[in-house]
């Protein structure tokens, strides 16, 4: 029932696969990491994650984690309004519709802004 038992029960199946508890938290949910024997780095509650070495790093990661949450909320909004927009038949609600959809992909727009800003073009393509 506890949210908390599951990633108890994680980190000690992590431990008897051979994982290292790290002196390292995770970035999103601020569970201690652990490394496995493959190397790499995982939280018990998200997996693999990229390792962070300093705070602000840390903030940028969990930022992105935000964005990535927001831009996923807009699209679904966005994807309602737009289902929503077949089916009306007056006016006003569609200027309403019309409204919202404006909003949500300002917001949207605005996500993937600072989603490039953040990642400060490293990658290419
Ligand atoms: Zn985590």
């Amino acid at each position: 029932m506890k949210k908390d038992d599951t990633v108890i029960q994680r980190m000690s199946e992590l431990l008897r696969s051979g994982a290292v508890m790290l002196d390292l938290a995770c970035p999103i949910c601020s569970a201690p990491l652990f490394r496995l024997r493959s190397g790499e780095i995982v939280c018990p509650t998200h997996g693999a994650v990229r390792v962070v070495k300093t705070d602000s790093e840390a903030i940028e990661v969990q930022s992105q984690a935000v964005l990535d949450k927001l831009e996923a909320v807009a699209t679904s909004r966005i994807s309602n309004i737009t289902e929503a927009l077949h089916r009306v038949d007056s006016e006003s609600g569609e200027e309403e519709l019309l409204d919202q959809l404006e909003r949500w992909l300002e917001v949207l727009e605005r996500v993937r802004r600072l989603k490039l800003a953040t990642t400060k073009g490293g990658k290419s393509g």
